[in-house]
C-alpha cells in the first residue's frame, strides 16, 4: 500500500495546478477591469497625436511618415472616403472591418475596438492580432479626410505586458506556497500526534488516546501505536499484579510462621498442640519452597528458550511412571485413575514435560470430588500427539476458564482454599508448551469436571 506515497504526489500536483488556474483568473481580471481601458486610453491618445500632426503638416509625405510610425511598433490602416486602403507595419492576421466602422470614423469619431474587443481570456483578447481590436481616429490631411486604425505590435504588447507576466508567477509560486506549507500540515499532523504520543509512553504514561482515521502507512502506523501502547499497559499492570501477589504470597506464610513459632514458645503447651503447631509450620515452609522453586523456573523459562535441552524419548512411560509416584495419594483421595498409554516417542525436554504432565496430574486429583474418577490418554495424529487429561472434579466457569493460565490466578477461592495451591502451576504449563512449539486447550463444565488436551509437535 503506498497511498502516501500517492497522495503526496496528487497534492502537489494539485497544488501546481490549482495555484496556476487561479494566478490566471486573478491576472484575467486585472486585465478586464484595468488594462484594456487604460490600454484602450493609451493608443487613443497616441492616435490622436497622430492625427493632430498630420492635421498641422500638410506638407509631409502622409505615406512616409506612417511608415515611421509603423517601425517603433504599431500595425496601421489607412482608409479614405473613396475606400483608397494602405496598411503599414506587421500584416494583420484578420483584416476584417465593416464598412458601418469606416463610415464611423470617417464622420469624425473614435472607434475604441480594443475596450469593444470581446471579454474572453487576456491572451486571445489582448494579442489579438485582427482589425476589430484597433483604435480608430479621423485625420485629415491636405484637406482630404482618413480613417486611421491602429495598434501595437506583438514586439510591443510583449515590452508592455512583461510586468503582467511576472504578476503572474509571482502570484503562482506564493499561492503554491502558501498551499504547500497548509497541505504538508495535514500530511504531517498524526506524525507529531504519534511523537507526542510516543513521548508520553516513555515517561510511563500508558494511557494514550488519539483518533486517527486515515487510510494510509499513517493511519496504519497509528493503529499498530495504539495497540502497542494498550500491550504495554497490560503488561505493566500484569507487572504490578505480579510483584503484589509474590509480596502476599511470601508474607502470608512468613507470618504464619511466626505466629506458630511465638505459640511453641509457651512452655505449657501440650505434646499434642506441639506436634500440630509444628505440622503447620512445615507445610508453610513447604508451600514457600514450592513457590520459589515454581517462581525460579518461570523466571528462567521468561528469559530465554536455551534452557530448553531437546532429546527423543517415550512420553507414554514417563507419564506412566509419575502415575506410579501418585498412587498413593490417588488411593487415599478413592480416584479411580484409568490411562492408556502407549509407547509413543516424542522431541522435547523430558524434564519439563515431566513439570507439565505432573502439574496436570495434580490439579486433577486435588480438583476432583471424592469418588471421582481421572482418565489419562495418549493419541498419535499426523505431525502432532494429544495427550489428555480428564478429570470429572469441581470443574471450572466461563469466566474462570479465561484466566487459569494467568500467572497467580486461583479460581473460586472459596472451593480452592481448602486445596495447597500457587496459582502458577498452569502458567508453568503453558509456557513449556509454548517453548515446545505445542498447545493447550481446555473444557470444562462447572461441577462436572475438566479435560485439558496438549498437542505436542513430534
Ligand atoms: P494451583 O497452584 O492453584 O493449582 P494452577 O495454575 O495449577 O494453580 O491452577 C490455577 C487454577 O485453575 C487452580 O487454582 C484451580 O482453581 C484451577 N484448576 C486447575 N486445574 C483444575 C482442574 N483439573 N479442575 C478444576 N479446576 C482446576
Amino acid at each position: 500500500m503506498r497511498t502516501l506515497y500517492v497522495k503526496f504526489v496528487v497534492i502537489t500536483i494539485g497544488i501546481m495546478v490549482l495555484s496556476s488556474i487561479f494566478a490566471f483568473l486573478v491576472s484575467n481580471t486585472y486585465y478586464q477591469q484595468k488594462l484594456k481601458p487604460y490600454n484602450d486610453q493609451k493608443i487613443t491618445k497616441i492616435a490622436l497625436s497622430i492625427a493632430a500632426y498630420t492635421d498641422g503638416h500638410s506638407d509631409m509625405d502622409l505615406d512616409e511618415y506612417l511608415k515611421n510610425i509603423s517601425t517603433i511598433g504599431y500595425q496601421i490602416y489607412l482608409v479614405d472616403q473613396s475606400g483608397d486602403a494602405s496598411f503599414f507595419g506587421e500584416p494583420f492576421r484578420d483584416k476584417l472591418l465593416s464598412n458601418i466602422v469606416k463610415e464611423y470614423v470617417l464622420n469624425g469619431n473614435i472607434y475604441h475596438g480594443i475596450l469593444q474587443f470581446p471579454q474572453e481570456t487576456f491572451v486571445t483578447g489582448f494579442f489579438a492580432n485582427e482589425l476589430k481590436n484597433t483604435i480608430g481616429v479621423p485625420i485629415t490631411h491636405n484637406g482630404k479626410n482618413y480613417a486611421l486604425f491602429l495598434r501595437p505590435d506583438i514586439k510591443l504588447l510583449f515590452n508592455e505586458m512583461h510586468y503582467l507576466f511576472g504578476w503572474l508567477i509571482v502570484l503562482t509560486i506564493s499561492l503554491s506556497i502558501i498551499m504547500v506549507v497548509i497541505s504538508t500540515k495535514y500530511l504531517v499532523k498524526p506524525i507529531s500526534t504519534l511523537t507526542t504520543a510516543t513521548k508520553s509512553l516513555s515517561n510511563g504514561d500508558f494511557n494514550v488516546a488519539f483518533e486517527i482515521t486515515r487510510h494510509d502507512e499513517l493511519g496504519e502506523l497509528s493503529q499498530s501505536f495504539l495497540r502497542m501502547a494498550r500491550k504495554l499497559e497490560q503488561m505493566d499492570d500484569m507487572k504490578k499484579e505480579f510483584i503484589s501477589n509474590i509480596s502476599h504470597d511470601i508474607q502470608s506464610p512468613l507470618s504464619n510462621i511466626k505466629g506458630y513459632i511465638n505459640l511453641l514458645e509457651n512452655k505449657n503447651i501440650s505434646q499434642e498442640e506441639r506436634s500440630h503447631y509444628v505440622s503447620i509450620i512445615n507445610s508453610e515452609i513447604r508451600r514457600l519452597s514450592t513457590l520459589t522453586k515454581q517462581l525460579l523456573l518461570l523466571a528462567s523459562l521468561d528469559r530465554n528458550e536455551d534452557i530448553i535441552n531437546k532429546k527423543r524419548f517415550n512420553v507414554g512411560q514417563q507419564i506412566k511412571e509419575l502415575i506410579r509416584n501418585y498412587q498413593w495419594l490417588i488411593s487415599e483421595k478413592n480416584i479411580m485413575l484409568s490411562y492408556f498409554l502407549p509407547d509413543i516417542e516424542v522431541i522435547g525436554d523430558p524434564s519439563l514435560l515431566n513439570t507439565v504432565w505432573d502439574n496436570l496430574l495434580t490439579n486433577a486429583i486435588k480438583y476432583n470430588k471424592p469418588d471421582g474418577s481421572i482418565e489419562i490418554s495418549i493419541e498419535k495424529k499426523q505431525e502432532s500427539i494429544f495427550v489428555t487429561f480428564k478429570d470429572t472434579g469441581i470443574g471450572l466457569n466461563h469466566t474462570e476458564l479465561e484466566r487459569i493460565f494467568d500467572r497467580f490466578y486461583r479460581a473460586d477461592t472459596a472451593r480452592t482454599r481448602t486445596v495447597e495451591g500457587t496459582g502458577l502451576g498452569l502458567s508453568i504449563v503453558w509456557t513449556i508448551i509454548k517453548l515446545h512449539g505445542g498447545h493447550i486447550s481446555v473444557n470444562s463444565k462447572d461441577k462436572e469436571g475438566t479435560t485439558f488436551i496438549v498437542e505436542l509437535p513430534r
